[in-house]
């Protein structure tokens, strides 16, 4: 895996944060997670991670970017995972995915999160979850701090926009988790 994490890191290719797959990893393994869809695979990292957890998980996960799209092609047969991870070629905004699951992985463009979470939210489990990464974004969502370009100060207007949106539903309850690049995890209450 380091081998992939380096050509991520070479090619600056955003995959998750260690801690953060780590705990998302975790997650899986202890709560029997077997179902899983991801918006956003970019080469497949954390797709073939949380697949590596058992043989019995299975994951859907979406790409929209061809040449990504066609490496974690690569890689996933390289880990001999084309069992488990179906990866489409699409915009997730744009495709329709049939079935229910027990996870959801929302890990794709950040301007759309609540875009993504209202979608796909028909797509989950009755007890299922949504995990959504990057909510910290390096730091520029805390309080107090000052972006002077105007993109990105736009972007994290957004991705506060986001928190907001998942602190005040009423459908969901978030528990936001400080590790990796910050992370959030809903769940139904209604
Ligand atoms: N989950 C990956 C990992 O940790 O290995 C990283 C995903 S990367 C942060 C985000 C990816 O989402 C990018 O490769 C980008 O092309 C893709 N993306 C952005 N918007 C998308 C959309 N609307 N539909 C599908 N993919 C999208």
């Amino acid at each position: 895996m380091d081998w992939l994490e380096k050509y991520a890191k070479d090619n600056n290719i955003p995959i998750m944060q260690k801690e953060g797959i780590l705990f998302l990893t975790k997650y899986i393994k202890e709560n029997n997670v077997k179902t899983i869809l991801e918006i956003g695979s970019a080469i497949g990292y954390s797709a073939i991670n949380m697949a590596s957890v058992s043989k019995e998980i299975k994951i859907v996960t979406i790409e929209k970017d061809e040449e990504r799209y066609n490496e974690a092609l690569k890689n996933i047969e390289k880990f001999n995972l084309q069992d488990q991870i179906d990866i489409i070629l699409g915009d997730a905004l744009e495709t329709e995915i049939k079935g229910k699951f027990d996870l959801i992985f929302i890990d794709a463009a950040k301007a759309q999160y609540i875009k993504f979470f209202e979608k796909y939210k028909e797509n989950l489990n009755e007890k299922g979850i949504i995990v959504s990464d990057n909510l910290d974004f390096h730091g520029l969502t805390h309080d107090g701090v000052v972006i002077k370009n105007k993109n990105l100060r736009q972007l994290v207007r957004k991705i506060k926009n986001y928190k907001k949106f998942l602190e005040e539903n009423e459908e969901f309850k978030t528990e936001f988790i400080q590790v990796g690049d910050g992370i959030a995890i809903s769940k139904r209450c209604k």
